[in-house]
């Protein structure tokens, strides 16, 4: 007998059991780097403000009852937030944070080997997800000026098409889709093929021209609209994201959800966010970090960078091959910045001070 080995020994000959194809291919998620120390954080797109008061009221007196499992179907936030958006309770899934969501709208409608189509570079989810959920990935590049393709994402849809994600604003390059583009997008794409409107950013967004994602899910059944109360609302720590689908989608993603997949804390919390108090709170951080966005953007264009027309909470530069250099330069100077290799930096818009290093480092750099 050959003694068993410890995993931690030799991790890659540990196991003979055979991961998924499409697992073992995958790229490993990328968080934002973490500070160690003082640096400061634009690596997440993380709201830096604090937890809203009246949230955190919430979550602290919510915190004596986590013996308890929470109300699984997390009905009073579910009822909470449809009376927020204006829709129906039955158009309304919850979960773990909207990728979560995510996750669950494609276990629900892709079968193997059916094609997720998503514009390129955008979040960086989707990929793993599509891959997770047994389909296709089909990736369509963004413009040069960072904005969605839509007409060449329409004609990338192909008989095997099953969803297709449309990121607005998009993560990491900032533009939104405008209504007319989504429209006409919409009028070609066949009625059984699943449409994402991923609006984790809604919140920050300006662009009279941007969708308005509520009209477009009434007048299009075949459209999933995904929101978040990571970024505006600061809750990206408790995982809290919702999907709004017609009632029959609806009930397909819910089926595909993790059961308690939102925890009790998260329920108490994200249903105190949608109240008054926390409303004006959080519409006053978000004013603030809007116009930190256009200081930060103004600043970096008077330093000649050519900046997308971010409508999100972060600016995304095109520094190609310089990348890894600028981004290692950023974290020497103390703040953290979230690299894609080879391609650009994407940088949050965070506290004041913080946005005046990243200038001052960025200064340098042209
Ligand atoms: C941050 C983000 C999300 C939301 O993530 P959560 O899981 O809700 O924290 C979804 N989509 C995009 C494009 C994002 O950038």
């Amino acid at each position: 007998m050959t003694a068993v080995t410890t995993p931690a020994a030799d991790p890659a000959s540990s196991s003979t059991v055979p991961l998924r194809a499409a697992i073992a291919a995958l790229p490993a998620y990328v968080p934002g780097a973490r500070p160690s120390g003082t640096a400061w954080k634009l690596s997440s797109n993380e709201n830096p403000y604090p937890p809203l008061t009246s949230v955190l009221a919430a979550i602290q007196s919510a915190a004596t009852d986590v013996n308890r499992y929470p109300d699984m179907y997390a009905t009073e936030l579910v009822e909470t937030i449809a009376g927020h958006v204006g829709v129906d309770a039955a158009q309304v899934v919850v979960g773990n944070g909207s990728v979560a969501v995510l996750q669950h709208v494609l276990e629900a409608v892709v079968e193997p080997g059916d094609e997720v189509l998503f514009p390129w570079r955008s979040f960086e989810a989707y990929p793993i997800i599509t891959a997770v959920s047994g389909g296709t990935p089909v990736t369509v590049p963004v413009t040069a000026d960072g904005r969605l393709d839509l007409p060449a994402m329409a004609a990338a849809v192909t008989g095997r098409t099953r969803v297709v994600l449309v990121c607005t604003p998009n993560n990491p390059t900032g533009p939104v889709v405008h209504a007319d583009e989504l429209d006409a997008f919409l009028a070609v794409v066949p009625r059984d093929v699943l449409v994402v409107v991923d609006e984790a950013y809604l919140e920050f967004v300006r662009d009279p021209q941007a969708p308005d994602a509520l009209a477009v899910l009434r007048a299009h059944p075949n459209v999933v609209v995904l929101r978040t109360l990571s970024k505006a609302y600061g809750l990206a720590g408790l995982r809290v994201g919702y999907a709004l689908a017609e009632p029959r989608l609806a009930a397909g993603i819910r089926a595909a959800s993790t059961p308690f997949g939102v925890n009790h804390l998260a329920q108490r919390a994200a249903i105190a966010a949608l109240q008054p108090p926390a409303q004006a709170e959080m519409a006053q951080h978000v004013d603030a970090l809007v116009a930190e966005r256009t200081r930060v953007a103004d600043a970096l264009r008077e330093q000649g960078w050519d900046v997308p027309a971010t409508q999100a909470n972060f600016v995304w530069l095109a520094t190609g091959e310089r990348t890894a250099e600028l981004a290692a330069a950023a974290t020497a100077a103390g703040v953290l910045v979230r690299p894609f290799a080879g391609e650009g930096v994407r940088v949050s818009i965070g506290e004041v001070a913080a946005n005046d290093a990243f200038l001052a480092l960025a200064a340098t750099w042209r």
